[in-house]
């Protein structure tokens, strides 16, 4: 009995060492972010591959880093020369921890596969979703934590444009707890109201003009309701900014 529960003890220590190199081994391979970028000289290029953030590489990065990487993979994006990534590799690497570089909030509109648009893969970026791209306590929540307890240096508020949600708080609409869920939206609405043109949803002008003001008001409502987040902002550990996603061409806008 007492044999057969060593040979278990050995077998196990055998099995998670196994498991340790076999990650060390996908580490390396993959080891080679941008360097195919500038080195590459053969007339068929090999694809660039990325691995998962160590926390080293997350301490290294400044706030500007990070939206120099989101700008450049939003660039990849909409030239389709997205980064080849091995995802049963990276799953197997964000296993031992996670070190993102941002917190994004997006709208939960369908067309923006927030990870995608800016390149980004697993381990890379904390989302959080919800229509109208507004903040809550839970969301305040879910950014302190991305932040103060996780190290991520940037915050970027992601509007887009043809939101459903602005049109929907625009027309003030009423519908269960949609209700409720506009109210969050409406203030971006009454502060719209010198926009010179047709103040209404079938307007593309003025609903843009308002997605634009919702991601002024976001940013203003976390500063205004975290006291965490703008201390950081304040110190410069984090910046918090604003963004808008083009539909029709997958282009993002950064609104600093
Ligand atoms: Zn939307």
């Amino acid at each position: 009995m007492k044999s057969n529960f060593l040979s278990i003890c050995t077998a196990a220590v055998v099995m998670a060492s196994m498991l340790f190199s076999c990650n060390s081994g996908s580490a390396d391979k993959n080891n080679n972010a941008g360097a195919n970028d500038s080195t590459q000289t053969t007339a068929i290029p090999a694809p660039r591959k990325e691995r998962v953030l160590t926390a080293e590489e997350q301490a290294a990065l400044t706030p500007d880093d990070v939206i120099k990487s989101l700008k450049e993979g939003n660039e990849r994006f909409v030239t389709s020369n997205v980064t080849a990534r091995d995802h049963s590799a990276m799953v197997r690497d964000a296993a031992q921890g996670q070190f993102p570089k941002a917190v994004i909030l997006s709208c939960i509109d369908s067309r923006i596969p927030v990870e995608d648009v800016f390149d980004k893969g697993i381990g890379d970026l904390f989302v959080g979703r919800v229509a109208g791209n507004f903040v809550n306590t839970d969301l305040l929540g879910s950014m302190e934590f991305g932040c103060k307890v996780s190290g991520a240096k940037l915050i970027l508020v992601l509007g887009h444009e043809s939101c459903g949600a602005i049109k929907s708080a625009i027309d003030d609409v009423k519908l269960g707890n949609i209700t409720s869920m506009l109210a969050n939206i409406r203030p971006a609405v009454i502060a719209s109201q010198d926009f010179s043109g047709e103040k209404s949803s079938k307007n593309e002008a003025f609903v843009n003009y308002v997605l634009k003001n919702n991601v002024i008001h976001t940013i203003k409502n976390i500063k205004d309701k975290s006291p965490i987040l703008k201390e950081m902002a304040d110190k410069g550990e984090i910046k918090i900014v604003g963004a808008y996603y083009n539909i029709q061409t997958g282009a993002v806008t950064f609104m600093e």
